[in-house]
């Protein structure tokens, strides 16, 4: 067995944490030699500490200087390199063969694109970068000649379910008739509609089911993050849009499905753990000891399944819509929801607005075809400016 080299962006996240505490308990299998970050320089030092990688990144000149001076102190070789090319860098010079794209948001999609490119195995939990690019990163994927594994447990769940050789035939040869992701509905699934417009960042960061980064539990509080996971769902898998099925199921135990043309329904299970679709991504096709609690089913007792209900999440219905619009639309939809969603987190921007800027910037760009990476970043600077215009406006 040889030794994967795992470049991580993004170490010190939720995901990132996750993946290098599956790492940590397989000294034999993986070896650390790229991790980055953006400000949490203490963290990183400290995972420089404990995986000595080659290479370190960090957003900014001052995070390096810091980062240098704590691992100078410790005697600790790793390269330092700071800002966004520098995250290239990390995938392109660290001789890794597995890239963990864990960085959140629009900020992952260059360094992820790179990793495609070059024919890594990419884990992907960055889905705003396939949202954004999903054509064009599905044919770099292909022309680089690496492996795809998702990461978000839900596509994870859905590629565990598929046929080992869906990428190879069309999926009406195989069978398969509907994808169906599961939700848990967040924190709000049965607060009362005239509740919403007080919600706090507090409450939309307390998920019920999972621990995660800031921004996604908001996502998923708005459902947002399902939209954005329909979105991943098309691109990846290849199927109809049509074809992709949102269900609630308050438990998050059953990751998502897939329906057989036969009726067969096939469903992966688990804790909600992040570590489980991880440590599958990281040892594919093989599985590894991932740290997680057994599922108890009897203990559980009951699982339920419910259609969302679009009139409480109109972020879902509108990344339907932008999804089916096509071409530049889902990155407009990522950056407008980005900008409203740090605006809610940081500055007072609320709940309910979340959704009605992400509307209004839709609904102010006209769509293109989303071709080059060029066409995708000037569009998605666009949208955060049409967005945070419309957000000086609300407070004048
Ligand atoms: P997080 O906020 O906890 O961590 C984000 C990481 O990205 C941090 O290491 C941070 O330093 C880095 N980062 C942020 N902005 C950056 C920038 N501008 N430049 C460079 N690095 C930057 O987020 P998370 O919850 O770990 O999520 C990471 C990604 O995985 C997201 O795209 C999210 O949608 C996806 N995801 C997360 C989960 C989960 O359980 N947390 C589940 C499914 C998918
Ligand atoms: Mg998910």
């Amino acid at each position: 067995m040889s030794v994967k080299q795992v470049a991580i962006l993004g170490s010190t996240g939720s995901i990132g944490i996750n993946t290098l505490d599956v790492i940590r308990s397989h000294p034999d299998r993986f070896n650390v030699v790229a991790l980055t970050a953006a400000k949490q320089v203490d963290l990183l030092a400290e995972q420089c500490d404990e995986f000595r990688p080659a290479i370190a990144v960090v957003a900014d000149a001052d995070g390096a200087l810091r980062l240098s001076k704590l691992l100078l102190e410790k005697k600790i070789q790793t390269q330092v390199l700071y800002g966004p090319d520098a995250l290239v860098t990390a995938v392109t010079n660290s001789d890794c063969d597995t890239v963990m794209a864990a960085i959140v948001g629009a900020a992952g999609l260059v360094p992820a694109l790179a990793a495609a490119n070059v024919g890594k195995r990419v884990l992907l939990a960055n889905k705003e970068a396939l949202v954004m690019s999903g054509n064009l990163f599905m044919q770099a994927m292909k022309s680089g000649g690496g492996e795809l594994l998702p990461i978000d447990s839900e596509h994870n769940a859905i590629f565990q379910c598929l046929p080992n050789d869906f990428t190879k035939a069309p999926h009406a040869h195989l069978g398969v008739e509907e994808l169906w992701l599961t939700a848990s509905g967040g924190p709000f699934r049965n607060t009362p509609l005239d509740q919403l417009a007080s919600i706090t960042p507090e409450q939309a960061c307390a998920h019920p089911n999972w621990v995660m980064g800031r921004k996604i539990s908001v996502d998923s509080a708005t459902m947002m993050n399902k939209g954005l996971e329909v979105i991943e769902a098309f691109w990846l898998f290849g199927l109809p849009l049509e074809k992709i099925k949102v269900l609630i199921h308050p438990q998050s135990v059953v990751h998502s499905m897939v329906r057989y043309r036969d009726g067969s329904v096939l469903a992966q299970m688990g804790q909600p753990d992040m570590r489980t679709p991880i440590a599958y991504g990281l040892a594919w096709p093989e599985r590894i000891e991932a740290g997680v609690a057994p599922l108890n089913l009897a203990q559980l007792a009951s699982l339920n399944f419910s259609e969302p209900e679009l009139a409480r999440f109109p972020c879902l219905s509108l990344a339907f819509a932008a999804a089916k619009a096509g071409g530049t639309a889902p990155a407009v939809l990522n950056a407008a929801n980005e900008v409203a969603v740090a605006a809610f987190l940081d500055s007072g921007l609320p709940y309910l607005q979340i959704a009605s800027l992400v509307e209004r910037v839709l609904n102010a760009i006209p769509v293109s075809s989303a071709d080059s990476l060029e066409t995708i970043l000037s569009v998605d600077t666009q949208a955060r400016k049409v967005a945070q215009d419309f957000i000086a406006a609300l407070y004048k």
